[in-house]
């Protein structure tokens, strides 16, 4: 039976841990469960936030409407050639627990995403990425429900419209679709991808430590897995949202004001990020860069740095955590002050990679 609950405490399912409150809560565990939903509520008026796991969700207090999770289980194989393999996953499956199927099946193409945390629902969504990996190479297509038009619609790759951490989803689609499964596409031939490396370490260093060329995908999750951990609070016990900010894109004259400042600063070349197919004039060109914010926090004195009961993460500026009881608005006058401090010193906005609901 599909229970709506009332007055429903998020505190489990939002990443900073907030006691907030939700008016309504479902939890969406088949496929036909939104038809009946969609009987017992007109979603095309009702407020109503689709929830995955809520590790990229910060709620600015409590929320008066409808939240839909859906926890669609399964991983269902749907084919498979020479080189590769087709599976169904639903949405509510943890996408960690998805690595860690692939990886044990020697399968390539999701082993250097090991260990972000949160649902495979969301994954397109926010088009996930780490560690020279990106959701959107082994995405093949999704099922949604669409709650205006109530009927099952599939997305190809084309219509998700992927960007860096960025999707139709995200950017136009305002909840209308309900994610329920993703097909998704694996490699039996390992592309072993170990050039990632920055201010803390690389893959390689990582490798180094505990194993010998030729690697697999296998060690290959198991370093990306020991860098997170290090790099990360844990994110069982303190509440953080991974990355509070996106990378920005700057001009390369841009990028050489800024080295005056913080010599030295991590920069990738855009060809090598995904970028929105936009009419966004400065993403079209390649003189353009994404620097780590990170880096920058660090340089102006973010890194670890505390005000009540939030603070940055001592290995990453750029990772906000709150500790013990701690308002939304306390951690948006930190990330305010954060991207205030930002602006002064770079002359540039800093744009939130959470959602703000
Ligand atoms: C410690 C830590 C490290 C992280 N590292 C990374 C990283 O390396 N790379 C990276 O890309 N991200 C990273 N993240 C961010 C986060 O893990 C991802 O964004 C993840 O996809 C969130 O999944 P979720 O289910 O918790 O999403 P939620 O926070 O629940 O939802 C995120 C968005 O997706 C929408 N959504 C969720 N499920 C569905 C669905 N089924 N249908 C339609 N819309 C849906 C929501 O409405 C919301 O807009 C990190 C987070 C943490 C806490």
């Amino acid at each position: 039976m599909l229970r709506i609950f009332k007055k429903y405490n998020l505190k489990k399912q939002n990443a900073f841990k907030l006691d907030v409150i939700a008016e309504y809560f479902v939890s969406v565990t088949q496929k036909k469960d939104l038809k009946k939903l969609a009987k017992r509520i007109d979603l095309k008026t009702n407020k109503h936030f689709i929830l995955g796991s809520g590790f990229n969700t910060l709620f600015t207090g409590n929320f008066n409407g409808l939240i839909i999770h859906p926890n669609i289980g399964g991983i269902v194989k749907l084919k498979e050639n020479k080189s590769h393999v087709w599976f169904k996953v639903g949405a509510g499956v943890d996408w960690t627990n998805f690595v860690k199927f692939a990886v044990s099946k020697n399968l390539s193409g999701i082993e250097n995403l090991n260990l972000i945390p949160g649902s495979v629902g969301a994954a397109p969504v926010q088009n996930i990425a780490a560690y020279g990996q990106n959701f959107e190479d082994v995405f093949v297509s999704l099922t949604s429900y669409d709650i205006i038009e109530n009927k099952f619609v599939k997305f190809n790759k084309s219509k998700c419209k992927f960007a860096y951490r960025d999707s139709f989803f995200k950017r136009e689609s305002n909840g209308r679709y309900v994610i329920i499964d993703v097909t998704i596409k694996l490699s039996k031939i390992a592309n072993i991808d170990t050039s990632y490396h920055s201010r803390y370490g690389g893959i390689v260093d990582e490798l180094n430590k505990f194993t010998k060329p030729p690697y697999n995908v296998s060690v290959i999750a198991k370093a990306v897995g020991r860098i997170r951990r290090r790099k990360f609070p844990n994110w069982n016990k303190f509440g953080t949202a991974g990355s509070f900010f996106l990378n920005p894109f700057v001009s390369k004259e841009k990028l050489s004001e800024i080295q005056k400042i913080a010599p030295g600063v991590q920069f990738y070349p855009i060809e090598k990020t995904t970028y929105p197919p936009t009419d966004d004039h400065y993403l079209k060109h390649s003189s353009y860069v994404k620097i780590a914010a990170g880096w920058l926090l660090e340089e102006i004195g973010w890194r670890g740095k505390r005000i009540g009961n939030v603070s940055t993460s001592p290995n990453q500026a750029l990772v906000v955590i709150s500790h013990g009881k701690t308002s939304p608005n306390e951690i948006l006058s930190f990330t305010k002050r954060m991207q205030d401090d930002f602006e002064k010193a770079y002359g540039i906005k800093l744009e939130p990679e959470v959602n703000i609901i």
